[in-house]
C-alpha cells in the first residue's frame, strides 16, 4: 500500500500516521519530496482498511499494490493447484468433464444419464438435489432423495458425484457426495463459505455470482481456503449484462485472467452461460481451446420435459458429439 499525503502535512500529522500504521504492525516507509511526501507501507495490510486511511484529513490517496486475497493468490503458491475429485484430477494441466442433468428426477433418469455420458468420456457425474429457483413454485428439486439416487448413480458408475449445498444445515446428507457445488446465488454467502470450508476438505465448486467481479469470486475462494479448506475450484458461468439473448454473457478471457492471478483451477459452464443447447457445443469447444481446466455441462435424456433448464440441455447424442471435438481440441493443444 502507498500513502500519499495532502500537501503541507504537518510533522504532528505524519508522525501520529505513522503511529496508527505501527500499531496494525506496519512498517511506514517515508519519503519527503519537494512537492509531496509519501508513505510505502511494508507488511500484511489484510487487516487493514485501506478506506480508513484515505478519510484521514492528511491522505490524498490510497493505493493498495497487493491484492487482497493470500491463499488463492499465485504469488505465494505459484505452480498450479491439482484438485483430487475421488481420484479424479483437475487442474495443472488435468482436464475433467462434469456432465448430468441440471436437477436429479429419478433414479432411471439419473442413472441412464450417468452411464451414457461416462460411456462419451465424462469424469464425473454433475445433478442437483436442492435446486436454487428464482420462482417459490418451480420443481425445488428431490433433496435428500436426490442425493441417495446420486449415490446410486456413483455405485453403478464409479463417477464422483458433483451437487450443490444451498444450505449448511444439510451438510450431513453430503458425507457421499465427491465435490460440494456453492452456485452463483450463493458465492457471497459468507457464512455459507466459512461453514464448508471449516467443515471439509472435499473439493469446491465456486460458481461465479452473476454480478460478481473476478476480484470478489477470488475473495469468496479466499473465505473457502482461509477457513482451512484448499480445495477449490473456480467456475465461470457467465453474468448478467444488458444482453438478453444469451442466458448470461460469458467472457472466456477470463480463464487466462484468473490462472495469472490465482494457481486455482478454472472450469467453463457453458449451458448456464448460454442457455441454449444449440451453443453449448461450440462454447465448450472454445472454453476448452482457451485453456480451460474443465467442464460442468447440462445432460438430460428428454430435455423438453426436463424438470429445469430444459432448454440448454444437450442430449446424450449432442454431449457424446461435444465430446469427440473436445478431444481433439485436446490432442491438438
Ligand atoms: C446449476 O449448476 O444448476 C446452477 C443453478 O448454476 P448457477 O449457480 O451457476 O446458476
Ligand atoms: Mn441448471
Amino acid at each position: 500500500m502507498i500513502i500519499t499525503l495532502k500537501k503541507g502535512a504537518s510533522d504532528a500529522q505524519i508522525e501520529s500516521l505513522k503511529t496508527l500504521l505501527v500499531s496494525n504492525k506496519i512498517e511506514p516507509r517515508i519519503w519527503k519530496g519537494e512537492l509531496e511526501t509519501v508513505i510505502g507501507c511494508v507488511g500484511d495490510i489484510a487487516h487493514l482498511d485501506p478506506g480508513l486511511i484515505e478519510a484521514l484529513d492528511v491522505v490524498e490517496t490510497v493505493q493498495r499494490i497487493q491484492e487482497p486475497y493470500k491463499a488463492a493468490n499465485r504469488k505465494f503458491h505459484p505452480d498450479d493447484s491439482v484438485i483430487d475429485c475421488t481420484g479424479v484430477k483437475v487442474g495443472g494441466g488435468a482436464f475433467s468433464v462434469i456432465a448430468g442433468p441440471c436437477s436429479v428426477e429419478s433414479e432411471e433418469q439419473i442413472v441412464g444419464i450417468a452411464k451414457s455420458v461416462q460411456a462419451s468420456g465424462a469424469t464425473m457425474l454433475r445433478g442437483g438435489a436442492f435446486k436454487p429457483r428464482t420462482s417459490p413454485y418451480a420443481f425445488q428439486g428431490m433433496g435428500a432423495e436426490g442425493i441417495r439416487l446420486l449415490s446410486l448413480a456413483k455405485k453403478e458408475t464409479g463417477l464422483p458425484i458433483v451437487t450443490e449445498l444451498m444450505d449448511f444445515k444439510d451438510i450431513e446428507l453430503f458425507n457421499d457426495v465427491d465435490v460440494i457445488q456453492i452456485g452463483a446465488r450463493n458465492m457471497q454467502n459468507f457464512n455459507l463459505l466459512k461453514e464448508v470450508g471449516a467443515y471439509t476438505k472435499k473439493p469446491i465448486l465456486l460458481k461465479r455470482g452473476m454480478s460478481a467481479t473476478l476480484q470478489e469470486l477470488l475473495m469468496s475462494a479466499e473465505y473457502i481456503m482461509a477457513s482451512g479448506n484448499p480445495n477449490v475450484i473456480l467456475c465461470e458461468r457467465g453474468i448478467r449484462t444488458f444482453e438478453t439473448a444469451l442466458r448470461n454473457t460469458l467472457d472466456l478471457g477470463v480463464v487466462t485472467y484468473l490462472h495469472r492471478l490465482s494457481h486455482l483451477p478454472v472450469v467453463i459452464d457453458p449451458s448456464h452461460a448460454t442457455g441454449h443447447a444449440y451453443m453449448v457445443d461450440s462454447v465448450a469447444v472454445a472454453a476448452t481451446a482457451i485453456g480451460a481446466d474443465g467442464l460442468i455441462i447440462e445432460v438430460h435424456n428428454d430435455p423438453p420435459h426436463a424438470k429445469c433448464d430444459g432448454a440448454q440441455s444437450q442430449t446424450p447424442e449432442m454431449f457424446a458429439k461435444t465430446m469427440e471435438r473436445i478431444k481433439k481440441v485436446r490432442s491438438a493443444l
